[in-house]
């Protein structure tokens, strides 16, 4: 008999060039019904691919505009012809940022909403971007519960020692501390490697989010002990249009010399930096890949992200006083064997060995039997951690 009983979790999830939702079913164990990526979101070039469960393609048509608000209204339009909108009983958004305040989901009030706006400096690539979805949906669904979810919450574990900037104290009294992002994905791979990986799963090991934006973080016995995006995400590996690490005094001195305002820095260092900066090209891995035999830029920057992150891999195993399991994650390190390898590259020393053929098939794990460390490749799932999240603060709301 069918239930006519609302019973499915939309989750949405911004990253930094793409919109991923996700529907569950839960009318018992949540299961997942559709997955829904926007790729290249907010350009002229925006595509919607909406997939089930068995991943069969159900929809896959460019957007076609670029404006506000175009892309969730290609969904719901999507959702509500196919019935799917009538059966929402609660949505969980991905938050970025939750600042020192936030080291739980929470459920969405005006309050909230009000609190996350003047959160938003902090995360200006994401959270306004999240908090014009929230609205979106309440404008729709005016009585649909929703869920803020903080990717800064799992690194609530983070010792002081990887918290502070050297910077006045008062600072940190502040609020300007390291905070880490990333959290949700990082908490899918602990559950997952405590699902598939025994006693090493309580090991130390090192994560890479490589996507748009990527981060590394330092997990031992499944809690954060350091991370490579600090105050924002603007902090660390080199990402696509964000540049990581920078001397601060650079940026000193591009502003005393008029290079850039304020405001013109921060497009600067989120928007034109990165691989884009640098390659002059391209944000995305695939194309510079295409084009570094012909042109030395983008070989440039590809040889940047990966040395980056292999410096980091260094820096982290030193402060978890060695490494039992490297993770490979999000769409680099998910799809892109070759960037896995020149990472992988020159990490012999700490017991890093990749088995080739593996690597090329992105297995589940890449190490070769008689390496030390063992490598895997795990597709982060944010969604089923915000979907769990969800049930949690609305049974909690019950109880
Ligand atoms: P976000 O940070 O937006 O969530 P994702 O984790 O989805 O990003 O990663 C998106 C990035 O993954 C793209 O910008 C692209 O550079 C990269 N990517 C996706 N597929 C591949 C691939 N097959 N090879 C290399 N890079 C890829």
């Amino acid at each position: 008999m069918r239930n006519v009983q609302p019973r499915s979790i939309l989750t949405m999830n911004r990253g930094s060039g793409t919109l991923k939702a996700a529907l569950y079913e839960v009318s018992e164990a949540p299961r997942l019904a559709l997955t829904i990526y926007v790729e290249r979101t907010g350009t002229p070039d925006a595509r919607l691919r909406i997939k089930n469960a068995e991943s069969a393609t159900l929809l896959d048509a460019a957007i076609g505009n670029s404006e506000t608000n175009a892309d969730l209204e290609a969904i719901f339009t999507w959702l509500s012809e196919q019935g799917h909108a009538s059966e929402l009983m609660a949505a969980g958004h991905r938050l970025v940022h939750g600042g020192p305040r936030y080291t739980a989901p929470q459920r969405i009030t005006e309050e909230l909403l009000a609190e996350l706006h003047k959160l938003a400096p902090l995360d200006p690539d994401h959270t306004p971007e999240a908090i014009r979805g929230i609205r979106f949906l309440t404008q729709l669904f005016p009585e649909l519960p929703q869920v803020a979810c903080f990717d800064t919450a799992f690194h609530g574990s983070l010792p002081t020692v990887a918290r502070m900037y050297a910077l006045p104290r008062k600072f940190y009294e502040e609020g300007v501390r390291r905070y880490g992002f990333h959290g949700l994905s990082c908490e899918y791979i602990v559950r997952e490697l405590q699902a598939t990986e025994g006693d090493l799963a309580g090991g130390r090991v090192i994560v890479l989010h490589l996507g748009s934006g990527s981060s590394m973080t330092a997990i031992r016995n499944g809690k954060s002990v350091d991370t490579s995006m600090g105050f924002t995400p603007l902090e660390g590996l080199v990402m696509g249009t964000r540049s990581g690490d920078v001397d601060p005094g650079a940026i000193l001195y591009l502003q005393g010399h008029g290079h850039a305002s304020p405001e013109g820095m921060d497009t600067l260092l989120n928007k034109q930096s990165g691989l884009l900066g640098v390659s002059g090209i391209s944000a995305d891995v695939r194309d510079l890949l295409q084009k570094e035999a012909s042109d030395s830029r983008a070989a440039e920057a590809i040889e940047l992200f990966c040395y980056r992150a292999r410096k980091y891999v260094g820096a982290y195993a030193a402060a978890l006083g060695g490494l039992d399991m490297l993770v490979f994650s999000a769409g680099i390190g998910e799809n892109s064997p070759v960037i896995r390898e020149r990472i992988c590259e020159g990490l012999q020393f700490l017991g890093v060995k990749l088995d080739h053929s593996l690597n090329h098939k992105n297995a589940a794990s890449i190490s070769d039997p008689h390496s030390r460390v063992k490598v895997r490749v795990i597709h982060t799932d944010e969604d089923s951690v915000i979907v769990q999240h969800v049930l949690a603060v609305l049974g909690g709301e019950k109880a």
